[in-house]
């Protein structure tokens, strides 16, 4: 979903009704979305045009917006709909891997505008109701450059990017990664602000390490959501402390564990992002296991994870979705593996996570997702089918849609 940016416009008294509506409209698009594929017309194109089904808590190191939970902006009425509750026991989810706004991205930004980077894919993002990415670079043009790694790897992304972002109807980014603090403090704080101002939720960094411990809480079809990220792949001086910007630090899994807990308390439902795993590699190590299953036991309702860089396969442990690295999303990557990559579909209810599909994009030129279809379709699916095999989970290709059964 999107548009949180525009919520907040004074809303009218019959909102609630129209947002009901529009509620069982994006519903009812995203059913028939769902069983679309076989009829041989890309699903992003009959995807709903995107309306509010969230409203997200910014829970900031920089001061929210007043009115971030306002009431979502209504649709317009659609006769032949009856209204329904705004409530429904389950909501869809789509979850992507790492969003880079520097190199490629950059000069298609400069090129085209900040929406151009998502612009293939906006509207399959904008059909869930909650979507959910890794944000791999700061969106500023301030700091220094950090000391101490190779100057390829260091990344300011256009701030322009938060026009993709919103556009896309991305409501959940994780900064907790190996390049929230590439050019320190003041690009982190602009960052922070950039999606606070844009109402996106974020999680895993902020000016000390409360607030970079601090979950995003998100509301969605009447059920609340805490977002928990943290990262176990960083520069030592990227750490979060007491009086020290930076990003919360799951090594050892100990401090996340604690965080789902107390998040469970507070949120019907809980979303983990870590970033961990070694480089290019398709099989999560010992260490991603053991603690995607810490985290499980400790509460959280799936694990939806990044930084190889490639995608790793998909498990399920007590029923609960793991999704060990979403590989890149938005990344000129130097390898053809590492371009290949998929939003994950999930409708997520009292049965945890359901109906559970990859739908497979390609980073092009500039490192842009595109959406596949065809032989390469069957290549990118192929690929996680063969990654995730050893955890015991099939996948089924059918009308360029991977269907997965863990
Ligand atoms: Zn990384």
């Amino acid at each position: 979903m999107s548009g949180r940016q525009h919520s907040r416009r004074p809303q009218p008294s019959s909102s609630i009704a129209l947002f009901a509506i529009s509620a069982l409209v994006i519903g009812a698009g995203w059913f028939a979305y769902t069983l679309m594929p076989e009829g041989g017309r890309w699903p992003g194109a009959g995807a709903p045009s995107a309306t509010p089904a969230a409203t997200a808590t910014a829970e900031a190191s920089t001061p929210p917006v007043a009115d971030a939970t306002a009431t979502p902006p209504a649709a317009e009425p659609t006769a032949s709909v009856a209204p329904a509750p705004a409530t429904s026991p389950t909501f869809t989810v789509a979850a992507i891997g790492d969003l880079l706004f520097d190199l490629g991205p950059r000069q298609l930004i400069a090129a085209k505008g900040g929406k151009a980077p998502l612009a293939k894919v906006a509207s399959l993002l904008r059909a869930a109701d909650l979507t959910i990415a890794n944000l791999e670079t700061t969106l500023s043009n301030r700091g220094t450059a950090v000391t101490g790694k190779p100057a390829n790897l260091i990344f300011n992304g256009d701030p322009r990017g938060i026009a993709s972002i919103t556009s896309s109807g991305i409501d959940l980014v994780s900064l907790a990664n190996n390049h929230a603090m590439d050019h320190g403090r003041p690009a982190l704080i602009d960052t922070l602000a950039a999606l606070d101002k844009a109402g996106v939720g974020h999680a895993g960094a902020g000016l000390d390490s409360k607030a970079a411990w601090k979950p995003a809480l998100i509301t969605v079809k009447g059920h609340t959501i805490a977002y928990v990220t943290a990262t176990q792949i960083l520069p030592a001086h990227f750490a979060s402390g007491t009086d020290r910007a930076g990003v919360a630090v799951g090594r050892p899994i100990s401090r996340a564990v604690a965080a789902v807990r107390a998040a469970k308390k507070k949120a019907e439902f809980v979303i983990v992002s870590i970033h961990w795993g070694i480089e290019q590699s398709y099989t999560p190590n010992a260490g991603q296991k053991r603690d995607a299953r810490a985290l499980i036991d400790a509460g959280a309702d799936v694990v939806l994870s990044h930084h190889p860089h490639v995608m790793q396969g998909i498990d399920t442990y007590k029923g609960k979705l793991i999704a060990y690295s979403l590989g890149n999303f938005l990344f000129p990557y130097k390898t053809v593996e590492g371009r290949k990559s998929i939003i994950l579909r999930f409708t997520l209810g009292p049965k945890g996570a359901t109906n559970i599909t990859a739908v497979p994009v390609y980073l092009g030129q500039w490192g842009r997702p595109v959406p596949q279809t065809g032989a390469s379709a069957r290549s990118i699916l192929g690929k996680l089918a063969s990654s995730s095999k050893p955890m015991g989970t099939s996948i089924t290709i059918k009308g360029d849609i991977g269907y997965i059964k863990p």
